[in-house]
């Protein structure tokens, strides 16, 4: 089994394809999509928590680690298994979409409660802010 399936098969609600899919983050009590999965054509394996987990804390609620993000002939070579990778992510429009349109999600069943005149509870307030932070993190990574 090579690393991508093993990773992909250690996630919960993984959608997508192609390379690229985006799954509940294992490292946080995820309510969203939050982790962004991307396998690019040279082998590795980009992993991003939108909601701001470092790649350390997800691979190891995996039981994975960083040499398991890169193909077996630049981990032979001891490309870094310590440290952050060199290279920063890059993610498909795709990605970001899922992730937005999850946000949106959220917007949206707030602003209806709000509507009917029910009062926002302290959690829905920070989840809010949290789609935000989101939504601002999502701009950053499409370059915008
Ligand atoms: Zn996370």
């Amino acid at each position: 089994m090579s690393n991508i399936e093993q990773l992909l098969g250690r996630l919960e609600r993984v959608k997508g394809r192609n390379g690229s899919w985006t799954a509940r983050c294992p490292a946080h009590d995820d309510k969203g999509p939050s982790l962004a999965v991307r396998h690019v054509d040279d082998g590795r394996i980009l992993l991003h928590c939108f909601a701001g987990c470092p790649v350390e804390s997800v691979l190891s609620a995996v039981g994975m680690d960083f040499g398991d993000l890169f193909p077996p002939d630049e981990k032979r070579q001891g490309y870094p298994v310590e440290g952050k990778p060199r290279l920063k992510p890059a993610f498909y429009a795709s990605d970001l979409i899922r992730i937005l349109s999850f946000e949106a999600l959220v917007v949206s069943i707030c602003a209806h409660d709000i509507r009917r005149g029910k009062k926002l509870s302290d959690e829905d307030h920070e989840r809010l802010k949290v789609a935000q932070q989101r939504i601002e993190e999502v701009m950053h990574y499409a370059n915008i």
